[in-house]
């Protein structure tokens, strides 16, 4: 078992062009090298496919690479996000659900395009599919970059403010399975599951009580504490449920490349916590060895 430096930093969330970021994953694990981070966990929206480059860059760069996902999941009108670590790609059930929810956001983002094409916005199912790498799993904010592009916004976050957030008279939602069935896929499929940005309410991520004691039965290992969309209150109430169910508290970046303002390593996880997540699961980290 691979003995942490109690000094290394760790960032345990964040995204490339196999989802949401802007940046590849090779791009994003040498500026989390230059960014002084030892370990960075690449965690794409429902996708797994990033892993491989983040792997051999991680070699390159001397960076260690945890393999990670962030399973879009919906709970009593709530979206909730379900981070997954060191599960195995090839389980067939996991597998099967990723697809299915990546299918079904092709086709809400199609609808989408449509609907705001037929309102006059510049926009076609080409230019958005074009925004992300082949496979990659594709959402709202790749709308947003062809929007931004044409200059019809300055940024993701104003696309956001006018047409694409949820109640917009443009938003489809897509298929999203209950987090209790994404915390048992991902420990089928030996990973371990940590909620992500549990009080994120301004982005509608607030996830109501009885789901978190839904998912502490199911056997969530983690719950984010550290991360920007958190206010010092929020914080304090992850902490408090960390200690109350015995859950790992876990700190992110949620980094975006240029989709997002949060910096790489803003928020770090502390080294014990990952050498109990890689206890728990038996799991490798991908990269170099740190
Ligand atoms: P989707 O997965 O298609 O439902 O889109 C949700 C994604 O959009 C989330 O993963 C966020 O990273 C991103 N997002 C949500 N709100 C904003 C915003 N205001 N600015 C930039 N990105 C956002
Ligand atoms: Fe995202
Ligand atoms: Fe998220
Ligand atoms: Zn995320």
């Amino acid at each position: 078992m691979p003995r942490l430096a109690p000094s290394a930093r760790i960032d345990l969330h964040v995204h490339s062009t196999h989802s949401d970021g802007t940046q590849t994953p090779a791009d994003v694990v040498g500026r989390a090298r230059r960014a002084g981070l030892d370990v960075v966990a690449l965690t794409d929206h429902d996708a797994v496919s990033g892993w491989q480059e983040a792997d051999r860059a991680g070699q390159e760069q001397g960076v260690a690479v945890v393999p990670g996902l962030e399973m879009s999941c919906s709970a009593a009108g709530a979206s909730v996000h379900l981070l997954g670590y060191f599960v195995d790609p090839d389980h067939a059930d996991l597998r099967a659900e990723l697809d299915r929810v990546r299918d079904s956001r092709d086709g809400r983002l199609r609808r989408m395009v449509e609907r705001l094409a037929s309102a006059g916005f510049s926009v076609s199912w080409e230019e958005v599919q074009a925004e992300a790498a082949a496979g990659a799993s594709l959402g709202r904010p790749h709308i947003a970059d062809v929007l931004v592009r044409r200059g019809r916004y300055p940024d993701r976050d104003a696309a956001f403010a006018d047409v694409l957030h949820s109640s917009s008279p443009f938003h489809v939602a897509h298929y999203a399975p209950h987090p209790r069935r994404a915390v048992e896929l991902v420990r089928a499929a030996g990973g371990a599951a940590v909620l992500a940005h549990p009080f994120a309410s301004a982005r509608g991520h607030a996830v109501p009580p009885e789901v978190l004691e839904d998912l502490v039965g199911a056997g969530l290992a983690g719950i984010e504490v550290e991360h920007r969309d958190h206010g010092p209150g929020d914080r304090e109430r992850a902490a408090g449920l960390a200690a109350r169910h015995g859950l790992l508290p876990t700190g992110s970046s949620d980094y975006h490349g240029a989709g997002k303002p949060n910096r790489l390593g803003e928020h770090t996880t502390p080294p014990r916590v990952l050498e109990t997540l890689l206890e728990m699961t038996g799991g490798q980290l991908l990269g170099d060895s740190p």
